[in-house]
């Protein structure tokens, strides 16, 4: 079965070409993706369909949104242990100032953070910008 299949399948989402071609992007992605660059990526692309499916990947914890303090919304693919009522990213985003990609740097958790006393959190992210590792390369030469 197709990773993106397998995915859907897991998710309890309808299997349709569509779901399958924009899962099939985040799947091979190396950075987390805008809805105009998986537009762009798209053989058949439809935005309305498109914003509702990413709609509905992220309810059904596939895919979260990767906030990187730019105004652009971008989303990546979920570790497997995310679902429908627990999504549990808590990992640090990291945003490249030179090709302007953002990471999912799922190897560093974002460290708890204790409130005063009355404050309750909802969420909490965490962006570290710099030189992604290819740009890094790309500088040396
Ligand atoms: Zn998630
Ligand atoms: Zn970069
Ligand atoms: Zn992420």
């Amino acid at each position: 079965m197709a990773p993106a299949v397998q995915i859907l399948k897991q998710h309890k989402l309808r299997v349709t070409p569509f779901r399958v071609d924009v899962l099939d992007i985040f799947v091979v992605a190396e950075h987390a993706l805008s809805a105009a660059e998986i537009e762009s990526r798209l053989s058949d692309p439809d935005r309305i369909t498109l914003y509702r499916t990413l709609k509905s990947f992220e309810e059904k914890g596939i895919i979260h949104k990767a906030i990187d303090g730019t105004s652009q919304t971008k989303f990546a693919m979920c570790d497997a242990h995310c679902h429908e009522h627990s999504h549990r990213d808590e990992h640090v985003h990291f945003h490249c100032l030179k090709c302007e990609n953002t990471f999912c740097i799922d190897t560093v958790f974002i460290p708890e953070v204790t409130l005063p006393e009355g404050f309750r959190v909802a969420q909490t992210d965490m962006i570290v910008s710099g030189m992604c590792e290819k740009c890094v390369l790309n500088n040396k030469q």
